[in-house]
């Protein structure tokens, strides 16, 4: 079988993994993915070869994986949360095209939205969109419009990539594009480590975000004009009418 399988893995440990995603790393001969992520799976099938390259290196990554598979070995790609929201789904598809002998199965992982939208209530309960606050692969001009966008209707907003050390700002003028349009008493929330021995999370006002020291292990929500807080529970309505 020439097969890669790129798989998801959820935001922690094994118990975030699906059925499904277990019995692709156990049909695999060989686990490969970004050393973390690779680490966390590997004890779960100890004989198994693995191969691990660092986090810039992933075209490279993904070419290997498509030779290995290629040469008649199955591989799974590993990645955190779904493999298709901001992983290594697209590049493996888009590279695929040179190795038509291959398949490509993708198998979904819990995306960081949705096990961090757990933690904090249900920030996600209607309408809503994702962003990256990342410039590494998109123009800081596209982010903001995307942004303006988003503002414009309504949406609560789950921002990935919040920070990093090379981007300290990126959070605080996001909220400067938000606040033109959005209240600042919008209930925002945030939770750093999902599914990790260190998860934290907060509610908070989109005034107060800005102000938080975030990195790039942590999920940001913006909540529409409908979010409320309870009790600290970050919770978007199922609709604009009364229940
Ligand atoms: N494929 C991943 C996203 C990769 S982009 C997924 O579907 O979840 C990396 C960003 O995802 C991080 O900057 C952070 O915003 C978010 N993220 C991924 N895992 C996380 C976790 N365990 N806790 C908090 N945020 C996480």
């Amino acid at each position: 079988m020439r097969k890669v399988y790129v798989v998801g893995l959820g935001p922690g440990g094994s118990r975030y993994l699906t059925e499904e995603a277990r019995a692709a790393l156990a049909a695999a001969d060989v686990l490969c993915g970004y050393t973390v992520y690779v680490d966390l799976v590997a004890p779960l099938y100890p004989e198994k070869e693995t191969y691990t390259t660092p986090m810039t290196r992933e075209i490279d990554r993904c070419r290997w994986a498509l030779e290995t598979a290629r040469s008649g070995r199955t591989v799974a790609m590993v990645c955190s949360g779904d493999a298709g929201v901001y992983g290594m789904a697209s590049p493996v598809l888009e590279l695929s095209q040179d190795y038509p002998e291959v398949e490509v199965e993708v198998v979904a992982g819990i995306t960081a939205a949705l096990s961090g939208g757990a933690v904090l209530g249900a920030p996600l309960g209607h309408d809503f969109c994702v962003i990256s606050l990342s410039d590494l692969l998109t123009p800081w001009e596209v982010i903001e419009k995307r942004l303006e966008c988003a503002a414009a209707g309504d949406f609560a907003v789950c921002l990935y990539n919040p920070c990093s050390k090379k981007r300290k700002d990126h959070l605080r003028r996001a909220c400067e594009i938000l606040l033109r349009t959005r209240s600042g008493d919008t209930v925002c929330g945030w939770v750093k480590n999902i599914g990790r021995e260190e998860q934290c999370c907060k509610v908070l006002t989109l005034s107060e975000l800005p102000e938080e020291e975030l990195d790039m292990f942590t999920t940001v929500f913006i909540g529409s004009s409908q979010t409320k807080d309870l009790a600290d529970r970050m919770v978007t309505p199922r609709g604009y009418k009364k229940a």
